[in-house]
C-alpha cells in the first residue's frame, strides 16, 4: 500500500472540495484492500451513489468514504442529520472508512473502518441550521461523534502513516461481527455497557466496578428503571460473544 495520493488528472477540478473528494477517492480505488473480505481491491460506483460510494466485487460490501485534512480528531462532518439517524434506524447505512490526509504532502495519515452495526442514533451531533441568507436556508447537518464509537468498532487500517498489518485489520472486523444487533435499542444498551467496559482500566473487574456507571446510563436510558440488571444481562451477551470471560472470583476478564 503507498501511503502517496496520486496527482493525476487533478487539473481538471478547481475547487478544494472536489480535489479533495477526486484525490482520496482514488487513493482508496488504488491502493485499499476489502477489510471485510481480503480482496485486493474496492472499487468505485460509477454514478454518485445517495448512499454509498465503493463496493468490494466479491464479497459486495459497500463502503461510505469520509475524509478530512490533518488529524481525524473528536468528529466529522457529515450530510443531513435526519436522513443519517434515519439510515442508522433502518439499519441502511454501509461500512464507513474514515481518513485523515497531510494536504501539504499529499499522504494518508490515518485510515479508520467502522463496520456498519457500530453506528447508533446518539453518535449523531445535530448542527445548528443554516442561516436565512443561506442558499440551503434551514438545512440541519450533522456531525459523526467520532469518539462515542467503542473502540471494538473503530479499526485502524492506518494510524499516524503506519500501516498496520491486514491481518490484524481483517480478524478485527470479522470479530466486530460478533457484535451486530438490528435492534436499535438493544445495540444502544449493548454499546453503552461495552463503552463502560473499555473505560475500565483493569483487565479484570467486578459487577460494582459497573454499577458505578448507574447514574450515566440512567440518564441516558430515562425510559428504562432497571438499570442493573441491564448492565448484568449485556455482560453475559459480551461473554457470549467471546469479549468477556466470567473468572471462578465472581469477576470479568477482558478478552483481547
Ligand atoms: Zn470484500
Amino acid at each position: 500500500m503507498d501511503l502517496q495520493m496520486n496527482f493525476e488528472g487533478i487539473d481538471a477540478y478547481h475547487s478544494g472540495t472536489q480535489r479533495a473528494r477526486v484525490l482520496t477517492e482514488s487513493w482508496v480505488s488504488r491502493n485499499l484492500y476489502c477489510p471485510r473480505c481480503g480482496n485486493a481491491k474496492i472499487v468505485h460506483f460509477q454514478n454518485n451513489r445517495p448512499v454509498a460510494d465503493f463496493y468490494c466485487e466479491k464479497c459486495n460490501n459497500e463502503y461510505e468514504l469520509k475524509s478530512k485534512n490533518g488529524s481525524l480528531g473528536e468528529k466529522v462532518n457529515d450530510g443531513a442529520y435526519e436522513t443519517m439517524i434515519a439510515r442508522i434506524t433502518s439499519n441502511e447505512n454501509p461500512d464507513f472508512l474514515f481518513m485523515g490526509y497531510q494536504k501539504q504532502l499529499m499522504t494518508v495519515k490515518d485510515l479508520v473502518i467502522v463496520p456498519k452495526h457500530f453506528f447508533v442514533p446518539s453518535m449523531i451531533e445535530k448542527r445548528r441550521p443554516l442561516s436565512p441568507n443561506a442558499r440551503r436556508a434551514g438545512w440541519v447537518g450533522c456531525n459523526i461523534l467520532l469518539q462515542s464509537i467503542p473502540k471494538q468498532g473503530f479499526i485502524k487500517i492506518i494510524e499516524n502513516g503506519n500501516l498496520i498489518e491486514k491481518e490484524k485489520v481483517l480478524s478485527q472486523v470479522s470479530k466486530s461481527s460478533n457484535l451486530v444487533v438490528t435492534n436499535i435499542e438493544a445495540r444502544g444498551w449493548l454499546f453503552d455497557i461495552l463503552e463502560c467496559v473499555n473505560r475500565i482500566p483493569m483487565q479484570e473487574f467486578s459487577l460494582d466496578d459497573m454499577y458505578r456507571f448507574e447514574a450515566m446510563l440512567a440518564a441516558k436510558h430515562p425510559q428504562n428503571h432497571n438499570v442493573k440488571p441491564k448492565i448484568r444481562q449485556q455482560l453475559q451477551y459480551l461473554r457470549d460473544k467471546g469479549f468477556l470471560e466470567f473468572t471462578q472470583r465472581g469477576k470479568y476478564k477482558k478478552i483481547l
